[in-house]
């Protein structure tokens, strides 16, 4: 199978053999025209190749041509006479229920649902066909993600439509201006938690309807956001358009039907992840990024592309207008505010004027060993616990680390259980008594004693949500708690039923990781702890600082969204830390300065834009010696156009048993600087036990 990307008398690629095309998969274009130019320049800025760009942007079941199913339907055909009713009574009463049953519908019916559900053998309805009585044909079954108990009660709690808030009406106005003058622009919309962005969306996507048009609408994880998913499609509802939900959970025939609605214009507007960038959807005329900020917008294989500047791009060769939605944006959204490239749109209140959370700062150092006799939770964080469940207010702990500890180790020797094919400390998991690798799935036992020096002292240290889950078992032994992480939540579905749950009050305390710090809008939260706001602090990343800071607005963001104001308690042993103390008084702004003048120094993005190039293989001589010799290459090819760091060890050094050095180029602007790099690479002669990747814009430096 392949894809005509363009017509020409003859070939200019060098291949020496062509192909005859026998059989088209598709009467249509798979790809619009401005797809196939998003894919030129996802090939072009993300040093892809041209399969891995099409793989991504055409779902796999539609690159097959999958054929959707089809299933029996039966309705009544001929009408009896009455004698002949009355014989076929007498003579074959099953097949004169089926046919009383059916003539009794007002539509077709599924015949393997009719046939169960009266108990009724495939002979007896054959017999029926036969006669011409009743007809049977073959109709397209459509699935339909996300329509189901579920989903209807997440619509409860989002149905209703409100009045704007002033803020948000002028808002709203901006972007129908730019959606009026059918030119491209960007807006970012920058609103505290809890301001209402979502009604700005709606607004937005209400208004391109109404002229025609098409929209997408781009939340960093669909499964972890049902509720937004829900509300969106509710109010959609109302006013008859259909929009499809797009995720990596969706079975082939849900993703097939999705895909097929867009592309043959019956859907207008699709809600979904990262890919769903790349839908077919008619007359495009609107992108909304949603939580804009999200790390989980870049992929992390090849092509190694960001769904948010995907989504610019897109907007860019529609002449559409792209919408970035965050309470917290992207330092590099921001700068382009600065640069005056985006418009920004500001929601500075909760509605309703609710006030953002307290938010308490716990120096853990202060807190003696002793006094953390409740395992991970200081007495302060106990106290508000309890006051909460007294009160029969919802509580929310999060803490970024699943398991039970961090790290095992034994004080005698120093041994650290770490796992064998990756430069990482393994996680304890209490469940099975088992040691776990986060990166490559390793596991194994707990040792009973040190397997370096024998001594008995090992034990865990650190903690993991499994344990911050028996603490607040300990402290409220009648509370309702549910745990949600990767281990306790395999599937999407699980996910959404403990959201529901926790919606109608059936829990008391959800603790959880990244999951729960999403976009949820509970209102009868009134306290969020943050566990260890040092997990994220102190990593080798640039960004640590900007991760913190969003992850505390982020995460506290989830308290005091109803009429009772809300709490926030922050654990730390680094209380003095500017993102910490940012966070504690909102003050975006002041950490926006801080922030960028360090960023401005050391030349980071988004001053700098960053490539990194990582080399990897099972040998490290290999590894390190091809590294040194391309950064040699480079560096005489390039001069001072393009600054290179390194290279160096990758701060994990090691990843299922391959080792990994890095480099990493700074330049002004990466469509000048990269072709260069890019012909040179393909030039480079490489053993064939390494292998390098290179990431643009990377999120993700360990
Ligand atoms: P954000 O995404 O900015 O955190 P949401 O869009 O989730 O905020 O809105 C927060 C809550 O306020 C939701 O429950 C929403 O239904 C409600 N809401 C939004 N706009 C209004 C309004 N104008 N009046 C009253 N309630 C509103
Ligand atoms: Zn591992």
């Amino acid at each position: 199978m392949g894809i005509v990307c363009r017509l020409g008398s003859e070939s200019d690629l060098p291949f020496k053999k062509l192909r005859t095309l026998t059989q088209e998969v598709y009467p249509f274009p798979v790809l619009s025209e401005d797809l196939l130019k998003l894919a030129t320049w996802m090939q072009d800025y993300y040093a892809a190749s041209a399969e891995a760009v099409f793989e991504t942007m055409i779902p796999a079941p539609i690159r097959r041509g999958l054929k959707p199913k089809r299933i029996k339907m039966l309705r009544v055909g001929t009408s009896l006479k009455a004698a002949d009713q009355a014989a076929l009574q007498k003579r074959a009463p099953k097949q004169a229920v089926l046919y009383d049953f059916l003539k009794m519908q007002t539509q077709p019916m599924a015949r393997v649902k009719v046939l169960r559900r009266l108990n009724i053998g495939a002979a007896s309805c054959d017999a029926l066909i036969e006669k011409g009585w009743v007809l049977e044909t073959l109709q397209r079954e459509t699935r339909i993600a996300y329509d189901d108990a579920l989903a209807r009660m997440e619509q409860t709690a989002a149905a209703t439509a409100f009045a704007l808030t002033d803020e948000q009406a002028a808002a709203a106005a901006d972007v129908a201006k730019s959606l009026e003058q059918e030119k491209f622009a960007v807006h970012l919309l920058q609103g505290v938690t809890g301001s209402g962005k979502t009604e700005v969306y709606l607004q937005a996507i209400f208004k391109v309807i109404e002229h025609g048009g098409g929209a997408i609408f781009l939340v960093p994880e669909v499964a972890l956001t049902p509720q937004t998913v829900s509300r969106l499609r509710t109010r959609l509802a109302k006013i008859g358009v259909e929009a499809v939900v797009w995720h990596s959970r969706l079975t082939e025939g849900e993703r097939f039907d999705a895909w097929e609605a867009l592309a043959r214009g019956k859907a207008r507007v699709v809600v979904g992840a990262r890919s769903a960038v790349f839908a077919p959807v008619h007359n495009l005329r609107l992108i909304i990024v949603d939580e804009e900020h999200e790390p989980a917008y870049k992929q992390e294989e090849t092509p190694r592309y960001h769904g948010r500047d995907a989504a610019v791009y897109r907007s860019l060769l529609c002449k559409a207008v792209c919408v970035l939605g965050s309470a917290t944006p992207s330092l590099e959204s921001l700068y382009n505010v600065e640069q005056g490239k985006y418009r920004v749109n500001k929601l500075t209140h909760r509605v309703d004027n609710r006030q953002l959370p307290t938010m308490h700062v716990v120096d853990l150092r202060r807190e003696a060993p002793k006094a953390l006799e409740n395992g991970t939770l200081s007495s302060f964080l106990a106290e508000k616990l309890l006051e909460r469940f007294e009160r029969r207010e919802q509580s929310i702990l999060f803490l970024n680390r699943r398991g039970y500890a961090r790290s095992v180790i034994c004080p005698e020797c120093g041994y650290v259980a770490e796992c064998r094919e990756c430069s990482l400390a393994l996680t304890y998991h209490q469940s099975d008594e088992k040691l776990r690798c986060h990166l490559c799935h390793h596991e194994e036992r707990m040792p009973k004693a040190c397997p370096s020096c024998g001594g008995v002292g090992i034990h865990r240290r650190g903690q993991g949500t499994q344990r911050v889950e028996a603490s607040v078992r300990r402290l409220l032994p009648s509370a309702r708690i549910v745990r949600m992480d990767a281990d306790a939540v395999q599937k999407g579905q699980e996910f959404r039923k403990i959201l529901a749950d926790f919606r109608v009050g059936k829990i008391d305390v959800l603790v959880g990781t990244q999951m729960i710090g999403k976009g949820l809008d509970f209102p009868n939260v009134t306290l969020v702890g943050i566990v260890d706001a040092d997990l994220s602090l102190h990593l080798p990343d640039f960004r640590a600082s900007e991760r913190t800071f969003q992850l505390l607005v982020q995460v506290s963001g989830r308290a005091g969204r109803g009429d009772r104001a809300g709490e926030v308690v922050v654990q730390t042993f680094t209380p003095h830390s500017a993102p910490i103390q940012f966070a504690r008084h909102a003050n975006f702004e002041g950490f926006l300065s801080e922030e960028l003048a360090q960023r401005k120094a050391f030349h980071y993005p988004p001053y700098r834009r960053l490539v990194r190039h990582v080399f990897q293989g099972r040998n490290p001589d290999k590894v390190s010696f091809f590294i040194e010799q391309w950064a040699r290459r480079l560096e005489e090819a390039l001069g001072d156009t393009v600054e290179i760091r390194g290279p160096t060890p990758a701060p994990l050094e090691r990843v299922r048993g391959a080792y990994r050095f890095q480099l990493w180029y700074f330049m002004q602007s990466i469509t000048a600087s990269l072709p260069r790099i890019t012909v040179l690479r393909k030039a480079f002669a490489m053993d064939n036990d390494v292998r390098d990747l290179l990431d643009i814009d990377p999120l993700n430096l360990l």
